[in-house]
């Protein structure tokens, strides 16, 4: 996919001399191994897609957004996850141990849009072209240390940026999917049913969404953005199984084992 830069980053040339580039010259000696690189497999191919960021927004289904105590359309809001909060498999049953310094672990399960193209500042037809595939994911919340951070006007990265906080499906390329129209998108807890609800829900659309996340940051290829979940978000305990997807885009089957 060819850059969408509307409007070209600042920092478009000094940003690769400090980049290690994979292959690239001359080499890098590191002073110990680098970090590995977190990726998503792809559903019915062999490579893998990259992730470079994890981008959130919160409130974006309207009975969401009320049983969190807002109302009506406000500015979507955003906060990232670390890239290596992936969790992912490709097939079969996720494991996350239930985290420490939480009494209430709550599941948010979401569309997640994979991001194909850089852009900065790009117009809601721009956006559209930058999206690679979707997935779906569970935005996993530290709501008791979310309240507390909500209350104390404090960062909310405990609650929501901890190890294995964002286990997701395999991305399904977006011309694949087509349309993402009134598809469903649910959760279940043990075999039941916790949350419901349709993509045509969303308060802010996914082009919307980019747009407005690619005002504030550089949006680049291997991007993830977790787009908000519907009602019904609720407490997790070890030994919970959590089933969830969206039709036509894939399903996420994961176990919470102890800690
Ligand atoms: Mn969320």
């Amino acid at each position: 996919m060819r850059e969408l830069y509307a409007i070209p980053p600042r920092d478009t040339l000094s940003r690769p001399a400090c980049w290690f580039v994979p292959g690239g010259s001359p080499p890098v000696d590191f002073c110990f191994p680098p970090p590995s690189q977190p990726c998503v497999p792809i559903a019915g191919r062999a490579e893998a897609f990259p992730v470079h960021r994890i981008y959130c927004v919160g409130r974006n289904y309207e009975e969401h957004a009320r049983e969190m105590g807002a109302s009506g359309r406000e500015e979507p809001f955003f906060f990232c996850k670390p890239a290596d909060a992936v969790v992912c498999d490709g097939s079969g049953r996720l494991l996350v141990p239930y985290p420490d310094r939480t009494q209430d672990l709550q599941h948010e399960v979401e569309l997640v849009v994979a991001i194909g193209a850089a852009g900065c500042r790009v117009t809601v037809e721009q956006a559209a072209r930058m999206v690679w595939g979707y997935s779906v994911g569970i935005d996993l919340t530290r709501r008791d240390l979310q309240a507390q951070a909500k209350k104390l006007g404090r960062p909310w990265d405990v609650a929501k940026g901890f190890e294995r906080s964002a286990p997701i499906g395999a991305i399904r390329p977006a011309g694949e999917v087509g349309a993402l129209g009134q598809r469903r998108i649910w959760l279940q807890v043990n075999g039941q049913p916790r949350q419901e609800g349709r993509l045509s829900q969303m308060i802010w659309g996914v082009e919307e969404t980019i747009a407005q996340l690619s005002g504030f940051f550089e949006l680049a290829a291997g991007d993830l953005i977790f787009t908000g979940t519907p009602a019904g978000v609720g407490r997790l305990a070890p030994g919970d199984r959590i089933e969830a997807g969206i039709d036509g885009i894939g399903t996420i089957d994961l176990l919470v084992t102890p800690q």
